[in-house]
């Protein structure tokens, strides 16, 4: 997913044609803001603007981070990185195939793996990913290619420590969990929409409390992923730190640029949950 430019595509659904291709890419896009609606009972015209205000401001924040994200250094040299990445795989027990995109390089592995068009933006040096379950061709078996598959740019490596991250999450019950919330949170809005519209009614026109607290509630279904991203980074950074400590890493190791560009990603999803529990008050709004 393109962390710099603010792109319509939704963040909660895969628009790779891939039917179990699960992407925990590197930064979240924008659902599109919803368009208020033009007859508003007076009272929630006000609330109706702010919601708008805020859901036009969120990709350009967004957009903000990801640019910081994108300008940042590397924390270490290619060869260290490369370094923890083994030394991620081997204490994890992945069997992960682990790659770095160019444009020398992206046609060749997207071939193999039958990855459409996904890393001509990893090349760019704008995005990477980590995908549990490809569907690899009986060709790509053959050649002993792996089903678990992490990119990320040659131009910035160390992206590639959270996207093992992700890996490591998937071998885990709990996290594995949180990673597949991250399909459904997209139908967060409509859910809530629904279960509001069960619940009974009240007669004095007062809310329900789902009605009262759909903005948080939306955000609560894509906290999940939240927290399986900051994880993901957390142990992308851990690595590094373990690795360091047993003098293991050549040269100069700033930890500090790893963590500030790790928490400019995270902020994104941030936003991204605010941005779906403004959808959710927006969608609740629009349908009372
Ligand atoms: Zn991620």
């Amino acid at each position: 997913m393109n962390p710099i430019s603010y792109n319509p595509y939704s963040s909660y659904n895969n628009y790779y044609p891939y039917p179990s291709y699960v992407d925990y890419g590197y930064a979240p896009q924008y659902q599109q803001p919803q368009q208020a609606q033009e007859e508003n009972p007076a009272k929630t015209v006000g609330l109706v603007a702010l919601l708008q205000a805020i859901a036009m401001a969120l990709p350009k924040i967004s957009n903000y981070f990801s640019a910081k994200l994108m300008a940042g250094k590397e924390y270490t040299s290619a060869e260290n990185v490369e370094k923890v990445v083994d030394y991620m795989k081997k204490k994890n027990n992945l069997n992960v195939d682990v790659h770095f995109i160019n444009e020398a390089n992206k046609n060749n592995i997207s071939r193999a793996y039958g990855l459409g068009n996904s890393l001509d933006v990893v090349a760019k040096g704008e995005n990477a990913f980590y995908v549990d379950n490809l569907n690899l061709s009986q060709e790509a078996k053959n050649a002993g290619l792996k089903s678990k598959i992490a990119v990320a740019p040659s131009s910035k490596p160390s992206l590639i420590q959270h996207e093992l991250g992700h890996g490591i999450n998937a071998t885990k019950k709990f996290t594995k969990l949180l990673q597949k919330s991250r399909r459904y949170s997209v139908y967060a809005p409509v859910a809530l929409l629904l279960a509001s519209k069960i619940m009974p009614q009240k007669e004095n026109g007062q809310q329900n409390f789902i009605q009262r607290n759909a903005g948080i509630l939306g955000f609560a279904a894509f906290l999940p992923t939240i927290i399986e991203e900051g994880l993901a980074s957390f142990k992308g950074i851990k690595s590094a730190k373990e690795m360091l400590k047993k003098g293991l890493l050549k040269g100069p190791v700033k930890l500090n640029i790893l963590k500030r560009n790790y928490a400019f990603a995270l902020a994104t999803y941030i936003l991204a949950g605010i941005g779906l529990g403004v959808a959710s008050k927006q969608t609740i709004i629009e349908n009372s």
